[in-house]
């Protein structure tokens, strides 16, 4: 079991590239962490900082308080699960979960048992025999699994590892590992892009864009509470919309619509220096607008009349895409409502729910 700390953490790339700046995170022990951001962030150098194969530019890096940052990758007792699972073709599975620890020269009743045991974990007792080309991609990604389970190492590391995975399986994966750190409760660093993967396997969510950390919490609290307007952007499906326009009085005009900022949020804008005439941006979740009469009665005067660009039944939800003051704004609603293309309706805004945003620093206005 482990702790980790990255304290002022860079990684600059040819002297003038930096890919990870100023990166402060603590570890707890059990915790999963997930990184997660576009393509380019910095999320797999920090975790190839964590496993030794990149060095660190500046900062330190601590595993249970020993500095790391010069000890070797096969000295950290850390296990690695790549994307493309990174398996030996001539070997079965067997000797694929058993190379690391044959390599490190463990007592062959011991190898034998600790490829057992995790091979019952994964459900790959079955499959010892066989070798990398006979299996499923789902069963590859298990055995590259297991090759770092036998090594009961302290942290586990993953980058991307469900990406080469079909939709289907990649959800199924998900909850295997997820089960799994449940059983073994080692510590674990996840890196992916995909935002429902951090949203629903992490204990906290390390969200970068650029090198930089954006926002670090439980993925409950960064999906309701996003510092800025690039995490609201990211974490959620489809994503938060965000419309420009003015403070004015009690009132967020947008073109000729305005709807009533309630007295929480009033006070928030007015403390935060915000005076009437102010330009602030409204970041709403689709779930959030409504077109339900009981809620347009309870919320007369937070709503607008617009005009459905289109109506998309997906089964359980109705995703309406419309437009105020030519800005764009996706809409979820009770599947049953009958909106279709073309219609004109009155949709609710529960600005209760809703955050403000600077325009020009894009953080969230508290
Ligand atoms: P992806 O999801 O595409 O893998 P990522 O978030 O994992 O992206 P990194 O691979 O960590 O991003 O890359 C971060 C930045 O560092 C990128 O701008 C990348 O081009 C740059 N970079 C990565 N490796 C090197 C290298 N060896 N030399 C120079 N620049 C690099």
């Amino acid at each position: 079991m482990a702790e980790l700390k990255l304290d002022h953490v860079y990684k600059i790339f040819d002297g003038d590239v930096t890919a990870v700046s100023d990166f402060n995170l603590n570890i707890e022990d059990e915790e999963f962490i997930v990184f997660v951001g576009p393509s380019g962030c910095g999320k797999s150098t920090t975790l190839r900082m964590i496993a030794g194969l990149e060095g660190i530019s500046d900062g330190d890096f601590y595993i249970d308080d020993k500095r790391m940052n010069d000890v070797s990758p096969k000295d950290r007792d850390i296990a690695m699960v790549f994307q493309n699972y990174a398996l030996y073709p001539h070997m079965n599975v067997f000797d694929n979960m058993a190379f690391g620890l044959k390599l490190r020269k463990f007592p062959k009743e011991d190898i034998k048992k600790r490829v057992e045991e995790a091979s019952d974990i994964l459900g790959l007792r079955d499959l010892l025999d066989r070798k990398p080309k006979a299996l499923s991609g789902g069963q590859r990604q298990r055995v590259a699994l297991g090759r770092a389970i036998v090594r009961n190492p302290k942290v586990f590391l993953m980058d991307e590892p469900l990406s080469n995975l079909d939709a289907k399986l990649r959800v199924q994966m998900r909850s295997e590992i997820i089960k799994l750190h449940q059983q073994l409760k080692t510590t674990t660093v996840y890196v992916t892009h995909d935002q429902t993967e951090a949203m629903t396997m992490a204990s906290r969510i390390v969200i970068m864009k650029d090198g930089v950390i954006q926002q670090i919490g439980a993925p409950r609290e960064v999906y309701t509470y996003p510092e800025n307007v690039f995490v609201g952007g990211f974490i959620g499906s489809p994503s938060m919309n965000f419309l420009t326009g003015q403070l004015e009085n009690d009132l967020f005009k947008i073109g000729e619509r305005s709807l009533k900022i309630p007295e929480g949020k009033l006070k928030a804008l007015r403390d935060s220096g915000y005076e009437s005439g102010a330009e602030i941006i409204l970041g709403i979740r689709p779930e959030d607008l409504h077109d339900e009469q009981v809620f347009l009665d309870t919320m007369p005067e937070a709503k607008a009349d617009v005009s459905i660009d289109l109506a998309e039944l997906t089964g359980s939800e109705l995703v309406l895409y419309t437009k105020i003051a030519e800005q764009n704004i996706v809409a979820i609603v009770n599947p049953r409502s009958n909106i279709y293309q073309g219609d004109q309706i009155e949709l609710g805004f529960d600005l209760n729910k809703a955050h403000f945003f600077d325009p020009a620093t894009e953080q969230r206005i508290k």
